[in-house]
C-alpha cells in the first residue's frame, strides 16, 4: 500500500534536502538544528534501506526514537511512522538517534534495518562555524529572551544553521549500523467501557474495576504517565 501523497519520496529521489527541511520547519514552527539532524538521519536511513519511503503507517516499518525532541518531528514526516499511526516507538533513552526496521513477517516483534546516531558534537561545530547563531541559541533558547528583534535575528541564523547541517555528508553526521531489535507487537484494539464516576468513555484496559465501580485512572486516583518535554514521567492526579 503507497502512501496518499508521495512528495517527500520525490524529494528524497531528486536529493533535495533543502525542500524537505522547509516542509518540516512548517510542521515543526521553526527551523533548528534538531530538525535538520533529523531530514538527515531520516533520509540517510533510507537511503541506506534503498527506499523513498517506508509503507502506509500500517506498522509494517517502524521508527524507533531514543528522543522526543525536533529531530523526532521530521523523523515523523519523512518516514510516515507517527505517534498516531503506532508506526513510531519512542524510548526514553535521551540519544539522538533514529532506528528505522522492518517488521519480521515470521516474528512480528523482531524488526530489521539500520540504527544511525547522531556522532557530530553538532553544538560545538555551529559554534565554530557559525559563532552568531551560538550566541543567539543561548540567549533565545537557553535564557529564553523573547524581545521580537532577538527573536527574529535567531530565527534568520536557526535557518542558515540547519541548511548548513543539511550540507554536512551524513558520514560526518552519523554512525549508521545495520540493526535488529525486539520492537512492540501491532497496536491492539479495546474496548470502550465507561467510567462510573466522570461518565467519560475509556479504552478498557486503562481503567480500574472493583466490585462496586469502573473508574478511569484520573478518577481512581491511581498514578498515569504522560509523555512530556521532561520525557515520560508520572502524572500526579
Ligand atoms: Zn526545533
Ligand atoms: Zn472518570
Amino acid at each position: 500500500m503507497a502512501r496518499p501523497s508521495n512528495r517527500i519520496a520525490n524529494l528524497i529521489q531528486a536529493k533535495d534536502y533543502k525542500t524537505i527541511l522547509e516542509i518540516v520547519a512548517e510542521f515543526h514552527g521553526h527551523y533548528c538544528p534538531g530538525i535538520a539532524l533529523g531530514v538527515m538521519a531520516a533520509v540517510s536511513s533510507l537511503e541506506s534501506l534503498n527506499r523513498e519511503q517506508v509503507g502506509s503507517g500500517m506498522e509494517d516499518y517502524l521508527a524507533v526514537v531514543e528522543t522526543n525532541n525536533c529531530f523526532t518531528d521530521a523523523v515523523q514526516i519523512i518516514t510516515g511512522c507517527t505517534f498516531g499511526n503506532n508506526a513510531l516507538v519512542f524510548r526514553d533513552l535521551g540519544k539522538v538517534a533514529l532506528s528505522l526496521l522492518q517488521r519480521d513477517s515470521a516474528d512480528p516483534t523482531t524488526g530489521r534495518g539500520v540504527r544511525a546516531i547522531v556522532k557530530l558534537d553538532i553544538r560545538a561545530a555551529l559554534k565554530q562555524e557559525l559563532p552568531e547563531f551560538s550566541r543567539l541559541f543561548e540567549e533565545v533558547v537557553i535564557y529564553r529572551n523573547r524581545a521580537p528583534q532577538t527573536l527574529l535575528e535567531y530565527q534568520k541564523i536557526a535557518k542558515t544553521a540547519s541548511r548548513r547541517i543539511i550540507d554536512y555528508p551524513s558520514t560526518e553526521l552519523f554512525q549508521l549500523t545495520k540493526s535488529e531489535q525486539k520492537i512492540p507487537f501491532y497496536a491492539p484494539i479495546h474496548p470502550t467501557v465507561f467510567c462510573d464516576r466522570c461518565k467519560e468513555p475509556v479504552m478498557s484496559t486503562r481503567a480500574r474495576n472493583d466490585a462496586e465501580e469502573t473508574l478511569c485512572l484520573p478518577c481512581s486516583q491511581v498514578p498515569s504517565f504522560q509523555l512530556s518535554g521532561q520525557g515520560i514521567e508520572q502524572q500526579r492526579a
